[in-house]
């Protein structure tokens, strides 16, 4: 018997303006044929209109707006974008049942709205890539990144040379990623960008609307929301910026993870100096007590470079002791590398290689014992458990101490009935340097 498939949603386009603006209708409606939906040629035929404005002259803005009337009147069902998105409050004053208004060059946004007016139907023949896309992660976790680029100049790194300043992604659409990624199966939302906690800083003005209400483009509020998607919520790459102070009471609140990758590199005043850090250590120490006071679980991880340029033996003695007090959960170490293209490479004092790789093994020695210490007081606790992988009678997890790949492990006995991304309570039984042991409670 033959199978009907189902029947896309057509899109109707009026592309109004210059050759830019035709060049740009025909990315967005290439874009949708390719996501599966058909074009109608006419206002009766479409599910959607689509109407790309042109804002040059007030003629054309004119023009714009009386073809916005008449898609209104002929079909009902109306996305706005081009030039005329910088105005949308004039077009919702004027037009109040247009679905959406986006502006120029918003691509992601304008097929965004798109996919939420008229959904595809579900089809396994057509559909051949799901709704989370392509994923390289197991199916439970999923990263999620939100912006690219970096302002920052560290001299050790090139990153800013090679992807440009920071860009943030919008709001509303790195939500709609996250619930479609939870949609697909993914219990643990694993937050990157190059600086995390300076999400937003490009867009800060431009809040966006996410289930009925604004989400500003801040690190605290899209955490907010993102711990209202996903099981687990965990924030990599935050740089302690005096607002990060803000995110703690989510942790609290068991809204996203007690958990905060900090790259801090290095903790003598004068070596950060040199490397060109964005934030200043001075009071971090203060600031750990105070999270640790708010969310007593908070786990810190944190990478550190060895050797750079000019580092003493009195600045890395001030970074052991640094570390004495600080008691991070988690370190990785590096040794200074110069790489091609960075700045660090021609300050003087290079160190020599036998001094980094000592410094690099008294570092690790350091934070592994810190790190045992650490796991063996969650001896005879309970604690939850992500699983990873399970065997015929074992099974693999991380507690939400542990972000996947850079992190420890639980190794759990009597767990074969459990399933990959369960999350689950586990009663931990012994520890090592860096990981814990232990059974699944019933
Ligand atoms: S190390 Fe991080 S903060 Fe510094 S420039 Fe590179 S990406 Fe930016």
């Amino acid at each position: 018997m033959a199978t009907k498939l189902p029947e896309s949603p057509r899109i109707g386009m009026v592309s109004l303006g210059c050759p830019k603006n035709l060049v740009d209708s025909e990315r967005i409606l290439t874009k949708l044929r390719s996501d599966g939906y058909a074009m109608s040629p006419d206002y009766q035929g479409a599910d959607i209109v689509l109407v790309n404005t042109c804002g040059f002259l007030d003629s054309a803005k004119e023009e714009s707006l009386e073809a916005i009337g008449e898609a209104i009147a002929e079909n009902g069902r109306v996305i706005v974008t081009g030039c005329m998105g910088k105005e949308a409050e004039l077009i919702r004053a004027r037009f109040p049942k247009v679905l959406a208004v986006t502006g120029a060059h918003q691509y992601e946004e304008v097929v965004g709205a798109v996919h939420d007016a008229a959904p595809m139907p579900p089809s396994p023949f057509v559909n051949l890539v799901p709704d989370a896309g392509l994923k390289l992660t197991p199916r439970h976790y999923s990263y999620l990144k939100i912006s690219e680029g970096c302002n920052h100049r560290c001299a050790f790194c090139i990153i800013p040379s090679l992807r440009g300043d920071l860009v943030s992604r919008r709001p509303d659409a790195i939500l709609r990623e996250a619930e479609k990624l939870v949609e697909a199966g993914t219990k643990e939302l694993l937050v990157i960008s190059q600086d995390t906690s300076a999400y937003g800083v490009d867009i800060r003005k431009e809040p966006r609307m996410w289930k009925g209400q604004e989400v500003i483009p801040h690190m605290t509020d899209l955490a907010r929301e993102l711990g209202k998607i996903a099981p687990w919520v965990r924030l990599h790459y935050v740089y302690p910026y005096p607002h990060v102070d803000q995110v703690i009471p989510l942790m609290a609140e068991g809204l996203i993870l007690p958990y905060l990758d900090i790259p801090f590199q290095h903790a003598s005043p004068s070596v950060l100096r040199r490397m060109r850090r964005p934030a200043n250590e001075a009071k971090v120490l203060e600031r750990l007590r105070g999270w640790r006071a708010i969310a007593p679980d908070i786990t810190i991880r944190s990478t550190f470079v060895v050797g750079f340029p000019g580092e003493t033996e009195a600045d890395f003695q001030y970074l052991l002791d640094w570390l004495e007090e600080a008691q991070l959960d988690r370190v990785g170490a590096f040794r200074f590398e110069p790489v091609e293209g960075a700045s660090a490479n021609f300050l003087p004092d290079q160190v020599p290689e036998e001094v980094k790789e000592e410094r690099y093994a008294r570092v690790m020695e350091k934070t592994a014992a810190i790190s045992a210490a650490k796991l063996q007081a969650k001896i005879g606790r309970t604690l939850e458990v992500i699983i990873d992988d399970v065997g015929d009678d074992g099974a693999t997890g991380r507690s939400q101490a542990d972000a996947p790949e850079i992190d420890g492990e639980v190794f759990l006995r009597d767990a074969g009935h459990l399933k990959q991304g369960d999350i689950v309570r586990v009663a931990i039984e012994d520890a090592d340097e860096h990981d814990l042991y232990g059974v699944p409670l019933a």
